[in-house]
């Protein structure tokens, strides 16, 4: 396949190792994975590749199991080019999509704007965030966001505005293989004090409910309409449930954890099997938050 490869002016590894890029730390390698340098770059390499070798995006692999045989085709992983942050006007942030959740809050705050607090709350990227329509604490993506450029899996750079990515929770259009490389996220004015003072409520408060220094991928079922995932999955008996190296959180029961030598196989077939138990005492059919990629 390398022959079919035009070479960028990022990084190009093959065979790289997925499992240290992502919160689970278990799964195999991506096929190439592919750090472009910048928007122009990745477009290129894009547009010269063959139509059937398959693309994925990844940011900080915080909502993902990456299967144990690995990912075929092209892994995108967006660096320093994608990293930045800045204000356009007074109350408007154009933000790369690799930039994290924190780095956007807190640039937010510097610049006296409120409500992109939540977004500190949310270990990913900017890209993540729209694809997965993130939210936390009442408020998600599609409240804050005007628009993205997005490079689609054949090479053409475009501009999306909210209304054209069909979100629902924790849901987007967005089509296989795009992948958002900057974002525009609009707030109110706000006193930076006050932005501060809710950015670490919301800390203090995650802090609390969620086993954050754990090898995780956060909230692993959507919340059924009526229904909170991780109360049917406690009712269901689940709290603390094992599977080889794979365990439910005590701490957090929608939340699965890599207790130390975990394989992605075991923590998939953990979540499997909650949602067994979870079926057959409350008729509910839990649906996967997480994102399940790769060959097992
Ligand atoms: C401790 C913890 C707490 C969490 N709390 C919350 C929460 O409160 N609310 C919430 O919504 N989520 C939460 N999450 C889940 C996760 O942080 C979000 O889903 C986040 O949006 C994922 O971002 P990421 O960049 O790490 O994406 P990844 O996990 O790397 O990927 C997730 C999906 O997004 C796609 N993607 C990633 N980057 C791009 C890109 N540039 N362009 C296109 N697609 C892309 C991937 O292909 C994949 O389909 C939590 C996770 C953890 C570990």
């Amino acid at each position: 396949m390398t022959r079919l490869l035009t070479k960028p002016r990022g990084r190009l590894t093959e065979q790289a190792p997925l499992a240290p890029l992502v919160w689970f730390k278990t799964g195999g390698a991506a096929q190439w994975l592919l750090e472009p340098a910048d928007g122009d770059d990745l477009a290129a390499f894009l547009a010269a590749l063959p139509a059937d070798v398959p693309v994925m995006a990844l940011g900080l692999g915080s909502n993902l199991i990456v299967r144990d045989g690995g990912v075929p085709g092209v892994v995108v992983r967006l660096g320093k080019g994608f990293a930045g942050v800045r204000r356009t006007d007074a109350v408007t942030l154009n933000c790369g999509g690799g930039a994290s959740g924190v780095l956007v809050s807190s640039t937010a705050r510097d610049n006296g704007i409120a409500g992109l607090e939540f977004l500190r709350s949310i270990p990913g990227t900017v890209g993540g965030f729209v694809r997965m329509n993130g939210g936390a604490y009442g408020r998600e993506v599609r409240d804050v966001l005007v628009d993205c450029d997005v490079v689609l899996r054949q090479g053409q750079t475009i501009t999306l505005s909210v209304g054209e990515l069909g979100y629902a929770y924790r849901h987007s259009d967005l089509a296989e293989g795009a992948v958002v490389v900057a974002a525009r996220f609009r707030g109110i004015p706000g006193d930076p004090a006050a932005i501060q003072a809710e950015m670490d409520r919301i800390a203090a408060a995650r802090e609390a409910s969620q086993p954050l220094r754990t090898k995780t991928g956060g909230s692993t079922f959507k919340n059924p309409p009526g229904h909170k995932a991780w109360e049917l999955v406690d009712r269901a008996g689940c709290r603390g449930l094992t599977l080889g190296g794979a365990q439910v959180s005590d701490k957090h029961t929608n939340f699965l954890i890599n207790t130390g030598s975990a394989t992605s196989a075991e923590i998939e077939a953990l979540g499997e099997a909650v949602r067994d138990k979870v079926r057959t005492a409350f008729g509910v059919d839990l649906q996967w938050e997480i994102k399940r990629v790769g060959n097992p």
